[in-house]
C-alpha cells in the first residue's frame, strides 16, 4: 500500500482482544471504520472514518509488508521517511514499532526495517552505503539520548541537546550520538541497548515510559560506485513510538501526571497542525518549530518524504471513548 506522494498514509491497527466490540465498531474492507448501521440510530451522533486501511488480526510480518515496507525502500532510494504510531497506552504502539521480545515472529517494524536495510545494502552493489543509528526520547520537551551511555560513544554536549538546522545538512539534533552500524546484528544490539536505557531511565527518574515520544532513526548515506565523483545522498528513516494519547481521568490528575499530559497534548496538537499545514498547499508557513517533536521531524514529513501514521486502537467496548478520540485524530490527518 502506498500513499500518494507528499500525502500522509493513515492506517488503523486494532489490537486483538478477547471481546471485540462488534456492536460498536465495524471495519469495512476499503479502509472505512464506522459505527455498525443498526446501532447508528440509537446514538446521538454517528461516526465514520475513511482511512488508507484498517488492519485487524494481521501478523507483524503482514503489517510490515503492507504498511511500512515501501517507506523503508524509499529511504534506501534517498527519500526521507517517517512511520509513527499513535494511540492510547496499551493499544499496541510499542508492539507495532518494536514488537515482542518473546518471539522472533513477533518482532515489530524496527527490527524488520533493519533487516531489510542490510539485505538491500548487500543487493544494491552499484552503491556504497553507510548506515548510522540514533535513538532520541522526548519527555516533557526535554531531549534524551537513549544511546549515550554506550562505551566509546560521544557524550552529550555540556550545553544539552538541541534541534538545529543548517543549510546543506538539514535538521539534526546537536549532542545526539550517531552510531555507525555494519550489520543487522550490530543494529539490533543497539536497538536493544536503547530499549533498556528507555526502561532504566524511566525507573531512575520515576516516570512512566509511555509518557514520552521515542524516535529511532536510521541514517543512510548512499554513493554511486559507477559514477565518478559521485556525492553521498543522505536520507533518514524515522520510526516513532509516540507518547500515549489518553486524556486525563475525570477525577483530575495533579503534579507530574498533569504536567506530562499537558506536554503530550500540546505536542500532539502541534504535530496535527504541522501535518495539516503540509497538506494545505495554500499554506506557505508550516509551524514546525512549536515543539521538539515536529522540529526534529521537520525534513522528514510531507513534501518529498514518505509518511505513514498508524493509529493503534483497542477494540473493546470499555475503551470506546479513547478509541473514538484516536480515530478522530487519524481522520483529520487523512
Ligand atoms: P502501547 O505501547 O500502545 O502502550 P503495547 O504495545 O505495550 O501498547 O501493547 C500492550 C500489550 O498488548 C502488550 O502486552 C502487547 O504485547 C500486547 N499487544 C499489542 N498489540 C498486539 C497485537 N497486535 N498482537 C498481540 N499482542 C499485542
Ligand atoms: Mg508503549
Amino acid at each position: 500500500m502506498k500513499a500518494h506522494s507528499g500525502e500522509v498514509g493513515v492506517f488503523v491497527r486494532i489490537r486483538p482482544t478477547a471481546n471485540f466490540a462488534q456492536d460498536l465498531i465495524q471495519c469495512l474492507p476499503d479502509g472505512q471504520v464506522t459505527q455498525p448501521l443498526d446501532t447508528r440510530k440509537s446514538h446521538v451522533s454517528s461516526w465514520s472514518f475513511q482511512l488508507e486501511g484498517v488492519l485487524r488480526d494481521v501478523s507483524q510480518e503482514e503489517f510490515y509488508t503492507r504498511v511500512c515496507r515501501w517507506v523503508v525502500l524509499g529511504a534506501l532510494d534517498g527519500y526521507n521517511g517517517t512511520v509513527m504510531c499513535f494511540g492510547q497506552t496499551g493499544a499496541g504502539k510499542t508492539y507495532t514499532m518494536t514488537g515482542s521480545t518473546e518471539s522472533y515472529k513477533q518482532r515489530g517494524i524496527i527490527p524488520r526495517a533493519l533487516q531489510e536495510v542490510f539485505q538491500e545494502v548487500e543487493i544494491r552493489t552499484e552503491h556504497a552505503f553507510n548506515v548510522y543509528l540514533s535513538y532520541l526520547e522526548i519527555y516533557n520537551e526535554t531531549l534524551v539520548d537513549l544511546l549515550s551511555s554506550l562505551q566509546g560513544s560521544p557524550r552529550p554536549s555540556p550545553h544539552g541537546m538541541l534541534v538545529m538546522e543548517e543549510p546543506g545538512r538539514g535538521v539534526f539534533v546537536r549532542g545526539l550520538s550517531l552510531h555507525p552500524v555494519h550489520s543487522e546484528e550490530e543494529a539490533l544490539n543497539l536497538l536493544f541497548e536503547g530499549e533498556m536505557n528507555r526502561i532504566i531511565g524511566s525507573h531512575a527518574l520515576n516516570r512512566n515510559s509511555s509518557r514520552s515520544h521515542c524516535i529511532f532513526t536510521v541514517h543512510i548515506e548512499a554513493r554511486s560506485r559507477t559514477l565518478t565523483n559521485a556525492k553521498y545522498v543522505t536520507s533518514k528513516l524515522n520510526l516513532v513510538d509516540l507518547a500515549g494519547s489518553e486524556r486525563l481521568g475525570k477525577t483530575g490528575s495533579e503534579g507530574q501526571m498533569l504536567k506530562e499530559a499537558v506536554y503530550i497534548n500540546r505536542s500532539l496538537s502541534f504535530l496535527e497542525q504541522a501535518i495539516l499545514a503540509l497538506g494545505d498547499h495554500r499554506r506557505e508557513h508550516v509551524p514546525f518549530r512549536q515543539s521538539k517533536l515536529t522540529h526534529a521531524l521537520k525534513d522528514s514529513l510531507g513534501g518529498n518524504c514518505n509518511t505513514v501514521l498508524v493509529a493503534n486502537i483497542c477494540g473493546e467496548a470499555a475503551q470506546i471513548e479513547e478509541t473514538l478520540s484516536t480515530l478522530r485524530f487519524a481522520g483529520r490527518m487523512k
